[in-house]
């Protein structure tokens, strides 16, 4: 039997405003343990917390790029349970009464285009951090509330996925909206973009959805993507066997490359959900909202149709380029200084993104700006270096960052392109070779092509190419 997966994904977002969600603590990254914290954050008896307008700002950002309907009234809960990391036992969210609903982002996978369905986007608060110690007379437990209270977002996605690869490019998508619209830093590594999935599978064609499990602790796209190819496999293979799928919580394990029982539905939390009564509802009235939506920035699809109009570039750059704001914003100074706009995506779609890679930067980290680039591909099609050179001064540049032109001066890589300097190579090259240029004189074309290399030899690559050309055949 053929077998679909469904998948709905759960994402949180870690919020950059400068203060935490209820109280005027820091929410930078780091710090001391236990330094960024206040009565409010800590759960002290007799304190109240107050809405941080900046977490709500970002919250309408967020959900009106997701096209998401805004709620007219909307309301803080309080979810109750016990852990370590949370010092008030419960964790201010939103249940019945979320920010916004019915939104949609658009994904492509092997060029075909989907709309994926937001069921909802709620504000919440996070959790501290414990870190476990080995010790000597036994392990024990730190806990650090400075992330406790930090401003999250949550974005629940419809069950419209069908593979590990939508999966995959929904968060993608969505990463790079969050980023246009400057809300989070969205590092998975470090845990500012997490994500959990719900994973069922069905026999392929049905209506009805199979039992699922949902899936955490994935910490990459690419741990995303192999949990969920395991999980749907492990899935597949219980129902051929004639068993069932368990509903149930599991972790995917990086290491073993599977996914693991974490909790069973019997042991599930029962959160006891009820309004938070010392925060009032939220009434956002229509005109913060359109001042919000006049002040959003283009995103990735927009911008990737307008890259294709604007400079001519292939669907397949433009996507690669818009897929990241900062390569966009990179590609469009660098096109704005050097007008080839196809040079300017080879280049940036190759060594740069490879050394970038290389190096774990982000496009607005690289050492060589967008007007160093220009400056190279200038040099280049001026004819004052070579293509061949120009891909060695790039990686000079992007080591250095030294500019184009001082690494061409200081290594002496300029393209010779002086007769004078020219004539008597190719006056020494023709004189150590008669019997080439016999051959040539007695219509062996390719003669000229082994005297090209000798001039190209003698100057180190340095000579121009089509003058050497010019200078060899007036002499044969
Ligand atoms: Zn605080």
């Amino acid at each position: 039997m053929e077998y679909e997966a469904v998948i709905g994904l759960e994402v949180h977002v870690e919020l950059k405003t400068e203060s935490k969600a209820f109280c005027s603590c820091t929410t930078a990254f780091g710090g001391e343990p236990n330094t960024h914290v206040c009565p409010v954050c800590l759960g002290l008896p007799g304190v109240l917390p107050v809405i941080n307008r900046r977490m709500v700002e970002f919250g309408l950002r967020t959900a009106l790029a997701l096209n998401c309907t805004i709620a007219p009234m909307c309301k803080f809960d309080r979810k109750n349970y016990y852990y370590p990391d949370l010092p008030k036992n419960y964790q201010i969210s939103q249940y019945d009464m979320p920010l916004a609903r019915n939104g949609y982002l658009e994904i492509e996978v092997d060029g075909e285009k989907k709309r994926i369905g937001i069921t909802r986007v709620h504000m919440e608060e996070d959790a501290g951090k414990l870190i476990h110690v080995e010790g000597p007379n036994g392990d024990y437990s730190l806990v650090d509330y400075n992330r406790a209270g930090v401003p999250l977002l949550e974005i629940v996605s419809e069950p419209d996925l069908r593979s590990p690869e939508e999966a995959r490019a929904y968060m993608e998508k969505l990463k790079a909206i969050l980023e246009y619209i400057d809300v989070s830093d969205c590092k998975m590594q470090e845990g500012s973009l997490r994500c959990d999935a719900n994973v069922s599978v069905r026999p392929k064609g049905a209506t009805s959805f199979g039992t699922k499990t949902e899936v955490k602790n994935m910490n990459s796209f690419r741990a995303l993507q192999r949990a969920l190819s395991y999980e749907i496999q492990r899935q597949i293979e219980l129902l051929e066997k004639g068993e069932r799928v368990v509903q149930e919580t599991r972790a995917w394990d990086e290491d073993k490359q599977v996914t693991y029982t974490m909790r069973s539905k019997e042991e599930a939390h029962d959160y006891r959900y009820f309004p938070e009564p010392d925060l009032v509802p939220l009434a956002i009235d229509q005109e913060w909202i359109e001042k919000v939506r006049a002040g959003l920035p283009e995103l990735p699809d927009a911008r990737r149709e307008r890259l294709v109009r604007q400079y001519g570039l292939p669907e397949y750059d433009a996507g690669i380029i818009t897929g990241s704001r900062a390569l966009a914003d990179y590609f469009e100074r660098a096109v704005a200084l050097f007008p080839d706009a196809k040079q300017v995506s080879n280049w940036l779609m190759g060594d740069f993104l490879r050394l970038l890679n290389a190096q774990g930067l982000e496009p607005n980290q690289a050492p060589v700006t967008p007007e160093n680039l220009a400056e190279l591909l200038k040099l280049q099609e001026e004819g004052v270096i070579s293509i061949k050179i120009a891909k060695q001064v790039f990686e000079e540049m992007f080591a250095t960052g030294k500019g184009a032109r001082e690494i061409v001066q200081a290594k002496g890589l300029v393209q010779i392109s002086d007769v004078a300097e020219l004539t008597p190579i190719v006056e020494r090259v023709l004189a150590s070779h008669p019997k080439v240029v016999e051959d040539y004189r007695n219509g062996k074309e390719k003669a000229l092509g082994f005297l090209v290399g000798q001039v190209m030899k003698e100057t180190k690559g340095k000579a121009n190419p089509s003058l050497v050309n010019k200078l060899l055949k007036e002499r044969l």
